[in-house]
C-alpha cells in the first residue's frame, strides 16, 4: 500500500527541505521508494532530491504542448536514489488561480498512473496555509490521508499551524484524512520544545520530531543536495533518518482540535514570544 501525505505549513517554514530529506532518509536508509508531487507554483519542492536540475512543470507543459502530449516518461524526472519528482507549477504571474494548477495536476497524474502501486510513499509538499481550495485538494478530495504540518517555536508559525488544523478538522469526515504530526523546524527561539509540547496536546496530536537548527543544511543546499545525500554521516542527516523512522512507525493518527485565538495568543505569550 502506498502512503500518500502530505506536508503542510507556513510558506519559509522549511516544508521543502524537511520534506525532501525525509523523502532521501526514507530511500537511503530505509530502502522505501519516494514519488515527490510538488504543489507550490515556485517549482522547488524537488530541486534537492534532483540536484539542481531544472524541471519543465506540468502548467508549463499544458501550456506549451497540450494535454494529449504529456506523458510521464517526460515530466516526471528521477533524483537521488531513484526518487520520481514532479512539480505541478502554476499559471503565468499575474493570471489565473495557482490553485487550480494543483487540482489539474494531481488529476492528471493520476489519470496518466504516474503513482506506481510499487512505491511506499508519495510526498504532497503543499504552499502556505489552506486558504484557497486548490491547496486545500489534497486533504479535501482525499489525495492524501496524512498530514505533517512543519512548524516551529514562532507565533505565525503556530498560527499557521493552527489554520491548517482547522482546514483538517473540515474535511476529515468527507475525505478521511488525519494529522500525523507536527515537525519542529526549530528556530531556536526560547521555549520552543516546551511550546511546542503544549501546542500539540492541545491540538490532540504528537510532536512527531524535533529537528534541530543545523548550517549544514545550507551547506548542503549551496551544493545542491539534500543533506543526506550530502553527508549521510553527520549528526542532522540522522535527525532525518529518525524522522523517517517515526512516519514509517508512525499509529498516530488524529482528527485535530484547533485552538480559539484567545487560548492560542495566551499559550504563546506564556512562553515570552508575545509583549
Ligand atoms: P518552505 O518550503 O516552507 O517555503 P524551505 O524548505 O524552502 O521552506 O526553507 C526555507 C529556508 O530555510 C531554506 O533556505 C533552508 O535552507 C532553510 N532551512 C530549513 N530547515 C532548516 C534547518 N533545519 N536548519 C537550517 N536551515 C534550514
Ligand atoms: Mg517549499
Amino acid at each position: 500500500m502506498t502512503r500518500k501525505i502530505a506536508f503542510y505549513g507556513k510558506g519559509g517554514i522549511g516544508k521543502s527541505t524537511t520534506q525532501q530529506n525525509t523523502a532521501c532518509a526514507l530511500s537511503h536508509f530505509h530502502n522505501k521508494k519516494v514519488f515527490i508531487h510538488g504543489c507550490d507554483p515556485k517549482a522547488d519542492c524537488t530541486r534537492l532530491a534532483l540536484g539542481g536540475k531544472p524541471q519543465d512543470t506540468i502548467m508549463d507543459m499544458l501550456r506549451e504542448q497540450g494535454e494529449d502530449a504529456i506523458t510521464v516518461e517526460k515530466v516526471v524526472k528521477t533524483g537521488f536514489e531513484g526518487i520520481r519528482c514532479v512539480e505541478s507549477g502554476g499559471p503565468e504571474p499575474g493570471v489565473g488561480c495557482a490553485g487550480r494548477g494543483v487540482i489539474t495536476a494531481i488529476s492528471l497524474m493520476e489519470d496518466l498512473g504516474a503513482y506506481t502501486e510499487d512505491l511506499d510513499f508519495v510526498h504532497f509538499d503543499v504552499l502556505g496555509d489552506v486558504v484557497c481550495g486548490g491547496f486545500a485538494m489534497p486533504i479535501r478530495d482525499g489525495k492524501a490521508q496524512e498530514v505533517y504540518i512543519v512548524a516551529s517555536g514562532e507565533m505565525m508559525a503556530i498560527y499557521a499551524a493552527n489554520n491548517i488544523s482547522r482546514g483538517l478538522l473540515k474535511y476529515a469526515n468527507q475525505s478521511g484524512v488525519r494529522l500525523g504530526g507536527i515537525i519542529c523546524n526549530s528556530r531556536k527561539v526560547d521555549n520552543e520544545h516546551e511550546l511546542m509540547d503544549e501546542f500539540v496536546t492541545a491540538l490532540g496530536t504528537q510532536m512527531i520530531h524535533f529537528v534541530p537548527r543545523d548550517n549544514i543544511v545550507q551547506k548542503a543546499e549551496f551544493n545542491k543536495k539534500s543533506v543526506v545525500e550530502y553527508d549521510d554521516n553527520c549528526n542532522q542527516a540522522h535527525e532525518y533518518e529518525t524522522l523517517a523512522k517515526k512516519i514509517i512507525e508512525n499509529e498516530m493518527f488524529v482528527v485535530p482540535s484547533p485552538l480559539d485565538m484567545d487560548c492560542l495568543e495566551k499559550m504563546v505569550s506564556k512562553y515570552g514570544l508575545m509583549d
